[in-house]
């Protein structure tokens, strides 16, 4: 099987209907960009900055992300490359930057901490759209973690264009990126349509998605059999997600696991989602899904599922389906 997978690598991800999926790669190690290029991903869908500050033992400087975020634009070029702003707290604290909260999912996390720490971020942003310059790819977007409501997108928003001002008027080439909102909570889910207005994309982070949709921690063992992205309630809510970004004419990506599960996959290309970006491992399962699934079957099966009871009953008609296709 897997050597009948590697042959899928240079073939486009299409389904026999003729739809194209994107398939993109999430990463945020410069090690899994080169396997990311060499992979047939069409992109970097989500690099998770974290990483690169989680290897440091204070914060890195903007030289020397600007030489991070550079390298890992010059490398894909001229595919596309989403970088997310700084996403820690909940269970990802920076060594040199403890915090204790009782409650960490619900606390100091993501945006909530670059806004209040407005330098880290302006750092962060300046870093990025310089190295879009170095690059001259034009392949930058950048992307905001843990938009709660949407006077944190507007700051953010606002943030990136006094960084942009900055460059150009010391002179620099800067272009400014695309820019995307993750809908990963619930409230941003419920006004994705405003939210998704202020933007250029819309990418979906099923991961925390479904932990604050279902109250269910995403890493604790105990309750790991609730934590379920095929879970009704969580199809709804995307298939809501998906609906209302498209009315508003913007493209949507999910870049959660969900999007690297086959099953999930193939219910979430029936919604109409523009581009998936998984875990490198995954994407050639995800390919060979895309092409041996007609889109008007995985509309078929989004409707079906749609009506269905229960994460498990959908999982094993999604099971029975890929099956009987090899
Ligand atoms: C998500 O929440 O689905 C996501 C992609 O972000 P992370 O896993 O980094 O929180
Ligand atoms: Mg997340």
């Amino acid at each position: 099987l897997s050597k009948g997978l590697q042959e899928l690598r240079d073939l486009p991800a299409q389904t026999p209907d003729g739809h194209r999926v994107r398939l993109l790669a999430n990463s945020g190690l410069f090690a899994d960009i080169n396997a990311a290029r060499d992979s047939g991903a069409e992109g970097v869908g989500l690099y998770r900055s974290e990483m690169h500050f989680f290897l440091r033992d204070r914060f890195p400087g903007e030289d020397e992300q600007t030489a991070t975020y550079a390298r890992v634009l010059a490398s894909m070029a001229p595919r596309p490359v989403t970088l997310r702003t700084l996403d820690v707290g909940g269970d990802k604290p920076l060594p040199y930057f403890p915090i204790q909260e009782e409650n960490p999912f619900l606390g100091w996390r993501g945006i909530r901490i670059l806004l209040d720490q407005p330098d880290i971020f302006k750092t962060q942003l300046r870093a990025m759209l310089r190295a879009g310059a170095e690059t001259k790819a034009d392949n930058l977007s950048i992307l905001f973690p843990m938009i709660t409501v949407l006077a944190e997108l507007e700051e953010s928003i606002e943030l990136l264009r006094l960084a942009h001002a900055e460059l150009v008027e010391d002179g620099l080439p800067v272009s400014f990126p695309r820019v995307g909102v993750m809908i990963e909570v619930p409230s941003a889910a419920y006004q994705v349509s405003l939210l998704a207005s202020r933007v250029d994309f819309v990418s979906i982070g099923s991961n925390d998605l479904t932990q604050y949709l279902l109250a269910v921690d995403r890493n604790n063992d105990r309750v790991a059999k609730l934590y379920d992205h095929l879970n009704p309630a969580v199809l709804g809510v995307i298939e809501w997600i998906v609906r209302r970004a498209h009315q508003a004419a913007r493209p949507v990506s999910v870049c959660g696991e969900m999007a690297g599960d086959p099953a999930s996959a193939l219910l979430l290309m029936g919604m109409g989602v523009d581009s998936l970006s998984m875990s490198l491992g995954n994407l050639l399962k995800v390919k060979w899904m895309v092409r041996s699934i007609p889109l008007a079957m995985a509309r078929e099966l989004l409707a079906e599922a749609l009506t269905m009871e229960s994460g498990v009953a959908i999982r094993a008609r999604l099971h029975e389906v890929l099956e009987a296709h090899g």
